[in-house]
């Protein structure tokens, strides 16, 4: 029996797989990929006699059926995963047939959307004295969010929000996020297909107007959407520093300047 690994492709650029990613494709006996997602390029690693499938016509049960099939008769089974296959990945929905057949298994992490929406941007998620938090989310469409972790819910922290899976329910993201007390003129920022060599777009908004932008720019589809009070801080005057790089401030590696903090 062959061993099955779920590997994060990262979010688009192949480029941006981790080495451990990338030699697992190339020494794969089968790949499994989400082509609605990753990008065929990333199968650029694998050898001529391997075979390679696109799951995006396939059910849940389809996978597992495939993925237990081919751990069957081969070594190493890829199952190649958009961003980090921890978030919203179906992973356990997977896994859990795997381990009923007895099929060992092992996770690669990836390179979420949110990390690479974030980078293409130039944004930080977290800044000193602003927010030193983030939570990844998504609104309620057709899944339902369990209980306390309504988007009104998570707002009111106003930390930073990441948000997956949500770019069609602009109209209730923003109703919400007034509720929650955020102002109109809140920074948002929408990243359509990060990373993606020639099809990422970055749109700059605020809370009133974000909807129409994404409207006019026709984003519908794999799109994240970051809310925080940190966004555009690369042009602020001034800043808080964080207290890691401060000269007063020692910590394990480096001791504080002496005459600097005594001041
Ligand atoms: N596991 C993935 C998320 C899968 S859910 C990850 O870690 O990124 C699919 C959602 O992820 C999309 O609806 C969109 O919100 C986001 N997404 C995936 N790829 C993206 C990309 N390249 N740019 C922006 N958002 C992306």
């Amino acid at each position: 029996m062959g061993k099955v690994w779920f590997v994060g492709a990262g979010p688009g650029d192949p480029e941006l797989i981790t080495v451990k990613g990338r030699d697992l494709i190339s020494r794969a006996n089968a790949i499994l990929y989400a082509g609605s997602l990753v990008s065929a390029a990333a199968m650029r690693w694998a050898t001529t006699n391997c075979e390679i499938a696109d799951s995006k016509g396939m059910t849940l049960e389809e996978i597992a059926a495939w993925l237990t099939a081919k751990a069957q008769v081969h070594c190493t089974v890829v199952r190649l995963q958009t961003g980090d296959p921890t978030l919203y990945g179906a992973l356990i929905e997977m896994t859990q047939p795997l381990d009923r057949a007895g099929i060992e298994i092992g996770v690669v992490p990836g390179v979420s959307s949110a990390m690479a929406s974030a980078a293409t941007a130039m944004e930080s998620l977290t800044l000193p004295e602003v927010t030193q938090t983030v939570i990844f989310s998504r609104v309620e469409g057709r899944t339902p969010m369990p209980e306390g972790e309504s988007l009104l819910e998570l707002a009111k922290h106003h930390c930073t929000l990441c948000l997956f899976l949500s770019i069609t329910l602009l109209r209730t993201i923003q109703s919400e996020l007034r509720a929650a007390g955020w102002r109109e003129d809140t920074p948002i920022v929408v990243v359509h297909k990060a990373s993606w060599p020639d099809q990422e777009k970055i749109i700059r908004g605020t809370l009133a107007d974000i909807r129409d932008q994404c409207r006019v720019e026709k984003i519908n589809s794999q799109a994240m959407i970051i809310i925080s009070p940190t966004l555009g801080a690369r042009h602020w005057p001034k800043l808080k520093k964080s207290k890691l790089y401060d000269k007063t401030f020692s910590h394990r590696f480096r001791k504080a300047d002496k005459k600097v903090a005594g001041n």
